[in-house]
């Protein structure tokens, strides 16, 4: 077969079907027909709002306007994430996107702030990060493009809160606009080639036979094609990641939007707090051998900024990846493919890779060579296993034990690979990154340092450093982020001037 006309069914039009589609559009649709198959009565899961800075180079790619975008998803601007609770209680930390300190010859700040902390001579590590002092005084702004590289301003990284179901919506006019053709209705029974297994059509419930080359899995949880027909198998990791169901209510906003997610730990798991421009999301993500949905219910309810504009919304899932997300012709994304609980805002972001990693492996036809599919499915788990391990950090590395669940969570076996890092990392401090995994070495610092895990010893060639510079340094670095903070504008203040969104009433 030559480089001829694909035709791409995507199955699902939630996150994951829309995201696909609006790339898809982007990218190839002078080259393939593209269709998406969803069904209004199914619906969407409608729940994942948070985001991380990788985004950014998904709307690039889409070469969205991104005061538009953020006006029309009701959004606000995300630098960070705040843990609270979760080394004990009554503690909190940051986990803010950019860079910390600045890096001085081989070495990362964060060795120098070890040592100046071990002797005494160092604050808090978010003080030394202008996103997370930003993000703890409220305020926001992109990097300006006219401060030198040396200027913390120039390092703010930034994310996104929006609502699910506007972003759904943007994305599919985005998609339409395109040409993607939408189909309404839902997928009754799977067609297969009986000689190569592949995947040949999808027939709705009406009787419409939907034929394709290339099936997209965007069904959710419940992986139609990826499962259903292909029996991928799942592998389960609630053996480390314990959560297995969440309740989510949105409720009134009451003040300004923070400029950050807030994950508090409760006493079965922990609740997140996401602040958009009409609404606050709310939920509770816990697990069921802790506590029962009505305790988990009442605890969100109880635990609410301002009134509940919803009933609660319950959901189960199974921490876990789909052994193989690509098999044959079929390509699982999304919650089809696999889901690693919402901690970090990791799954919009796995759709997001796994579309450009689908992109960069993509078959020239029908005809599909295993050794595309293997390198995907290789680097699919690579990616899940490095994210899994940085999930299963928070829960590890806790000093908690006034409940049965955090009991269970502390003294847990963990990965090896997890565990050789945390060696590594409380020995001196070192850290690396392997190839592309998502998290940088700056995430991992400040969640190690955030859930008590402090260096015993740090990088010799700190030492370079006579002692009285280090003070200095420690100092000067501290006081220049707090004066650049100074100088950007409240969160709310910014969006009122960029990006305001229409006015609803909730
Ligand atoms: C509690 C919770 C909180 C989360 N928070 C975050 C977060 O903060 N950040 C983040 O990045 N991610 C988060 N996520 C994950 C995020 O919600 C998902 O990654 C994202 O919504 C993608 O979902 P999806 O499109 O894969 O599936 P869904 O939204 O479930 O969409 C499935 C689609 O398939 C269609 N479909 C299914 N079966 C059929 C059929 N037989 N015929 C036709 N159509 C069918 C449905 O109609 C629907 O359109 C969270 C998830 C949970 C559970």
């Amino acid at each position: 077969m030559g480089n001829g006309t694909m035709d791409i069914v995507i199955v699902g039009g939630g996150t994951a079907g829309w995201m696909a589609a609006s790339a898809f559009a982007r990218t190839m649709n002078r080259q393939a027909r593209i269709r998406l198959v969803e069904s209004e009565e199914i619906g969407i899961v409608g729940v994942g709002e948070a985001t991380v800075p990788h985004i950014k180079a998904f709307n690039q790619l889409l070469g969205l306007n991104e005061a538009q975008f953020v006006a029309r998803t009701q959004g606000t601007f995300k630098l960070g994430i705040e843990f609270r609770d979760w080394l004990r209680v009554g503690d909190s930390y940051v986990h803010g996107f950019g860079t910390m300190g600045h890096d001085v010859g081989l070495l990362p700040f964060h060795q120098y702030w070890i040592k100046a902390r071990l002797m005494g001579k160092a604050g808090d590590l978010l003080d030394y990060s202008v996103n997370t002092v930003a993000a703890m005084r409220g305020k926001f702004m992109p990097a300006p493009t006219d401060v030198p590289a040396n200027n913390p301003l120039s390092s703010i990284a930034y994310a996104y809160h929006f609502d699910a179901a506007l972003y759904a919506r943007f994305l599919r006019q985005f998609a339409e606009e395109r040409g993607i053709q939408r189909i309404e209705g839902k997928v009754r029974e799977v067609e297969t080639n009986p000689e190569n297994g592949h995947v040949s059509a999808v027939r709705l419930e009406s009787g419409e036979r939907i034929s394709g080359d290339l099936f997209i899995d965007c069904t959710g949880f419940r992986g139609l094609l990826i499962e259903g027909t292909c029996k991928s198998g799942y592998e389960d990791w609630s053996q480390w990641l314990p959560c297995d169901r969440a309740v989510a209510v949105p409720c009134a906003k009451v003040g300004p939007p923070t400029p950050y997610t807030r994950c508090t730990a409760r006493g079965a798991g922990w609740q997140w707090r996401i602040p958009l421009q009409h609404r606050t999301g709310n939920g509770y993500v816990y697990s069921s051998q802790y506590i029962s949905d009505d305790e988990a219910a009442a605890t969100v309810l109880a635990n609410l900024d301002g009134p509940a504009l919803a009933d609660p919304k319950p959901l189960r899932f199974v921490t876990g990846v789909r052994r193989k997300p690509w098999i044959g012709n079929v390509v699982s994304l999304g919650l089809a493919s696999g889901f690693m609980e919402p901690l970090e805002s990791t799954s919009i972001h796995m759709i997001q890779s796994g579309i450009s990693r689908l992109l960069q492996l993509l078959p020239a036809s029908g005809d599909i060579d295993p050794v595309l599919v293997d390198r995907y499915n290789e680097q699919a788990r690579f990616e899940a296993e490095r994210i899994r391990d940085f999930l299963v950090l928070h829960y590890k590395a806790t000093e908690r034990d006034d409940t049965p669940f955090w009991n269970h969570c502390r003294t847990m076996p963990i990965p090896a690979s997890l565990q050789a890092n945390i060696d590594l990392f409380r020995h001196s401090g070192r850290f690396f990154r392997n190839a592309e995994e998502m998290f940088a070495v700056v995430s991992w610092v400040q969640v190690m340092i955030g859930q008590g895990i402090m260096p015993s010893g740090y990088h010799p060639l700190v030492d370079q450093m006579p002692e009285e510079d280090l003070v200095r340094f420690m100092a000067s670095v501290r006081e220049v982020v707090s004066k650049n903070v100074d100088l950007m504008p409240a969160h709310e203040q910014f969006i009122a001037r960029e990006c305001p969104a229409p006015q609803v009433t909730a």
